[in-house]
């Protein structure tokens, strides 16, 4: 029989220690008495897990025959609960001392030193139960080592299963389990496999969710952790990604290093990390950090590249890179296991061949140089002559100061960043579609829909703790459809997965619509009340009928109907995409098609609909948002509007902002290849890796006639700087991130910067006032003031109210609210309030496969990695279990190529060529293959395209023609130059 909505909400009033409370009915006994401050133990229980009730810690007197387990007992009407007796005390004791009696003591086995709190000693310690030690110790179930990060002390195991839960129910990951019988039981790791060979993603929750010693995390720094009593907790962020999960570092400030990191509960992430946030923080402690500001010497122009090449592992083999040493197996960390820990990570710049280069300088004589410089160039060259690089990676303040040095320093929209090389696509199609670049809602919100598009993203890789939202979800009824050309584990979570032909994104989405419209499952009063150009639209997708876009994306028409007729049917459904979609030449077209199916089905304005661009790294939101970009001013206010120009000459003191837009990434380099922008600033990014076609942005860097580079290692980019500075790193300043869902977090300093590396916004204001502009801020606090002046979507954000958790924008109440979820309900943000549907049609990619170049390659990252590696690779733990660039094949191109899983294959294409190891991959469709870009050694943006979408001048990253051959072989003709130079290099 059906429950009614009153029997629902109905309450039941019971006492509990005496105290009478009235609780909503289903509650459990253990959470009424946490509510009313009332401690029940519990060992097999956590919140964030469904209740098992095995520990029988939570056992409480309800009158009954038995104790009740609490977790699991609900409250009744009239229950009269006693939570403490000489009884309950007893049975306590002697299950914590049975336990106990199984354990290795504390004081034997080093492992029990335990990065979380070991609740069962804990316990043993409340209830005054010591280690029996006149019992045996049960054994024999051994321990394993194999993981990277994570010590597995079988037995320490009390068999809670709440690592099970913990991996399966809150990760979505699915790799523990149980195996053996009796006394023999223990957890086990996917098939009873070694946690090392197991299908572990290392997201550490199982160590976080045990509580004994049998998970526990490895020291990342051959330094025992210290107990957390004896260490300093500092609540922030994670540096990587755009989901900005929170977490607490815990510093032992006798070492001055991070010992471990923990996640904590925010509205976004839920106390959950992934291998990056929680082991990937070491970086900012390498001994290669840099230190001291450095001069180019006058004897090492003309500049160039100053270390080993880019091409490859063998060319890596010739310069003795540790990388390669890995590949040839001596050590086992090429497969994940990370048994030792290396002096160098591999592939990096080579830093005793770079640095004899440059010369140590003070911050005077550089600053002053870095001042003098950009102001000769500026002088005779005009504005046009100067542009700024600023980053993704730095806080909003910085990136605010940053455009602000270039707009009013230099009278230039030259500034932007690397947002150009994600989701500019994107941004461009939402700007003109529903008039804001944000996302419509958090990835929260797919809690409440009923379907969720997720395409051209691999979220479990890119954006995991998201992805642990999406695979929940799914389990409480949420369908996935899965739109992409590679199989990777977002298809394994999704109920229908689509795996379209690269670049075929707008033939796809044309032909669900047109089943959609065909079905007539469109929203016809969204349609006529908030959209225009429907006619338009609906005209365009009418020849995309299903059979049509099977033949362009390879997707069966059945399957494209199926698609339709879920999506249209749904109550309300969202759209998560990923660079798939953006960084394609059709990236703006892909959008475009993303935003109507939306509005056509009226999923946008209400709870559990909309459109979720997953942005990439941890402040690209805030960054674009902050002005970083040369078409917009902070707030996307429009760069070449009088109106606008006026309105920020007037809050910045200044009479002379440049009145055209400026040049996007792609297009400063094709200037500086001209002689055009000749003196450039760059805050943190790092081009010469993360920028299509190296070839080119090599020649460009080496053309500028000044380049000042910022960063915190000597990267690629820095090898052609006339000045390089060294800057703090994320953990060593506070300011403001911005996540993809809108959320703006407060990090705040864990460590000291080390040598005279300087705080950004510091450096940023020397320069400043070294060309006249008189800046007097104090603090980022103050800078966060003044950018919220001008920024009317953070309106009444501040310091003091973003809290632990941080506030969602726009926020109308921050003191009250976490801020609005669910934008657009009422009008969209564009001159007429409606969303302007705007229809495409299917282009091919810019270059096709053909007999020399067959394979059509596609690049992105690795979970364990990010963007040019530069911190991520000098990650002990993430450069343990991933060490070496690959390319992914399908095994029947592989086994046609003779080439099997582990050989080095050659990949060239009509811009240049690497070297790296075969991975043979059911991920990739026959004909594709992928490579990551984060590996300097074997760098894949040697063989991009730089063809860009004429919207947003984002590259196409993800589509190029390859042709893939064993290595060694000499190259054919044709093929591009071992040098790396191809035939439209420069
Ligand atoms: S580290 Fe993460 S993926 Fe690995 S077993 Fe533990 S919870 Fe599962
Ligand atoms: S999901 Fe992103 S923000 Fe969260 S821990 Fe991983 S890298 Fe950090």
């Amino acid at each position: 029989m059906a429950i009614s909505a009153e029997e629902r909400t109905a309450t039941v009033t019971l006492t509990i220690d005496g105290r009478e409370i009235t609780v909503a009915d289903g509650t459990t006994i253990w959470a009424a008495a946490k509510a009313e401050g009332i401690d029940i133990p519990v060992l097999c229980h956590d919140e964030r897990f469904d209740p098992v009730g095995v520990c029988r810690m939570c056992v409480v007197d309800v009158g009954g025959p038995a104790f009740a387990a609490s977790c699991v007992r609900a409250c009744e009407n009239g229950m009269k609960v006693q939570t403490t007796s000489p009884e309950l005390d007893r049975s306590r004791s002697t299950l914590v001392e049975l336990l106990l009696a199984d354990q290795p003591a504390r004081e034997r086995d080093p492992k029990q030193v335990t990065t979380g709190d070991n609740e069962l000693l804990a316990l043993a310690d409340q209830l005054g139960v010591t280690w029996p030690g006149d019992l045996a110790v049960g054994s024999g179930r051994g321990s394993d080592a194999s993981s990277p990060v994570i010590s597995v002390n079988h037995d320490a195991c009390i068999l809670c299963d709440r690592c099970v839960r913990a991996c399966d129910d809150i990760q979505g990951n699915d790799v523990i389990g149980r195996s053996g019988k009796g006394y023999g039981t223990r957890i086990a790791f996917d098939l009873n496999d070694l946690m090392g060979d197991s299908s572990c993603v290392s997201c550490g929750e199982c160590v976080a969710a045990c509580p004994t010693g049998a998970l526990t995390n490895k020291p990342i720094h051959d330094v025992p952790i210290r107990p957390r009593t004896e260490l300093d907790a500092v609540d922030t962020v994670c540096p990587y990604c755009g989901v900005g999960c929170a977490l607490t570092y815990y510093v032992d400030r006798d070492r001055g290093a991070i010992a471990y990191a923990e996640g904590r509960e925010q509205p976004g992430s839920h106390s959950r990390l992934c291998v990056k946030g929680r082991y990937g923080w070491d970086y900012a402690a390498s001994p290669q950090r840099l230190t001291m500001p450095l001069i180019r010497r006058e004897e090492s122009y003309p500049k160039g590249p100053l270390s080993a090449d880019v091409r490859g592992e063998m060319a890596a083999a010739r310069n003795g890179d540790a990388g390669l040493d890995d590949a040839a197996g001596n050590g086992g960390a090429n497969n994940g296991k990370g048994k030792s820990k290396r002096k160098k990570p591999g592939g990096l710049v080579d830093y005793a061949e770079v640095l004899p280069h440059f010369r140590e300088a003070t911050w005077e004589e550089a600053l002053d140089l870095v001042a003098r410089r950009l102001t000769e160039i500026h002088a005779i060259g005009g504005p046009a002559a100067i542009a700024g690089f600023g980053s993704a990676k730095c806080s909003n303040e910085e990136a605010y100061l940053f455009q602000k040095l270039i707009r009013t320093g230099f009278h230039t929209n030259n500034v932007d960043h690397c947002t150009r090389l994600c989701h500019a696509s994107s941004v461009a199609a939402l700007f003109e579609g529903i008039g804001s670049g944000a996302v419509s809602t958090t990835y929260g919100d797919i809690v409440n829909a009923e379907v969720a598009i997720v395409t051209g993203t691999n979220t479990p890789a890119n954006h995991p703790v998201a992805s642990s939202f999406f695979k929940q979800a799914r389990r409480n009824g949420t369908t996935i459809i899965y739109v992409d050309p590679r199989a990777d584990k977002m298809a394994d979570h999704a109920d229908v997965f689509c795996q379209l032909k690269p670049g075929t994104d707008v033939a796809f989405y044309n032909g669900v619509m047109h089943e959609i419209i065909r079905l007539d499952l469109v929203d016809h009063d969204f349609i006529a009340t908030r959209t225009s150009n429907y006619e338009a639209l609906a005209e365009t997708v009418a020849s995309y009928p299903p059979e049509r876009a099977e033949q362009i994306t390879g997707v069966p028409a059945e399957l494209i109907r199926r698609v339709a007729r879920i999506w249209g049917e749904a109550r309300a459904g969202i759209i998560f995409w990923g660079m798939g979609i953006s960084q394609h030449t059709t990236g703006t077209d892909n959008a475009r098609c993303l935003i109507a199916l939306c509005s056509i089905t009226g999923n946008v304005g209400k709870q559990g609909s909309g459109l979720h661009p997953l942005r990439g790294q941890n402040n690209v939101q805030g960054a674009s948002d902050m002005g970083l970009i040369p078409m917009y001013y902070p707030n996307y206010q429009k760069a070449d509007d009088v109106a606008v120009k006026e309105r920020f000459e007037a809050a910045w003191g200044i009479s002379d902002l440049d009145p055209k837009r400026g040049l996007t990434v792609t297009e400063i380099i094709g200037s500086a290849l001209k002689g055009g922008v000749r003196g450039m600033y760059m805050l943190g990014e790092n081009p010469f890796l993360s920028d299509p076609n190296i070839n080119k942005v090599r020649k460009a860097l080496s053309a500028l006639e000044f380049l000042v580079v910022q960063d915190i290692f000597l990267t690629e980019t820095a090898e052609f700087a006339d000045v390089i500075l060294p800057a703090s790193s994320y953990m060593e300043k506070e300011g403001t991130f911005t996540n993809t869902d809108r959320r703006v977090q407060l990090s705040r300093k864990v460590l000291d910067p080390p040598g005279r590396a300087r705080v950004d916004w510091e450096v940023v204001q020397d320069i400043a006032n070294r060309i006249g502009l008189g800046w007097h801020y104090e603090s980022p606090r103050e800078i966060f003031d003044e950018m919220v002046s001008v920024t009317p979507s953070y309106k009444n954000l501040s310091y003091d109210n973003l809290g632990l958790s941080g506030k969602l924008y726009p926020n109308p109440d921050p003191e009250r609210s976490d801020g609005t979820v669910v934008m657009f309900g009422e009008k969209f943000n564009t001159d007429d309030g409606l969303a302007h549907l705007v229809p495409a049609e299917w282009l091919p990619a810019k270059e096709l496969p053909d007999a020399d170049y067959p394979f059509v390659l596609n690049t992105g990252r690795l979970l364990e990695h990010w963007h040019t590696g530069s911190m991520t690779r000098r990650s002990y733990a993430l450069d343990a279990i991933a060490p070496r660039a690959q390319v992914y094949m399908h095994p029947a191109d592989a086994a046609s190529l003779g080439l099997a899983d582990g050989e080095l294959a050659r990949v060239s294409s009509r811009r240049g060529s690497i070297e790296l190891a075969v991975k043979v991959s059911h991920t990739e469709a026959a004909g594709n293959c992928f490579i990551p870009f984060h590996f300097r050694e074997a760098a894949a943006n040697l063989l991009t395209t730089d063809e860009i979408d004429p919207f947003g001048k984002i590259p196409e990253f993800k589509f190029c023609a390859v042709r893939i051959e064993r290595a060694g072989r000499p190259a054919q003709a044709g093929a591009a130059s071992t040098d790396g130079a191809g035939p439209d290099d420069g």
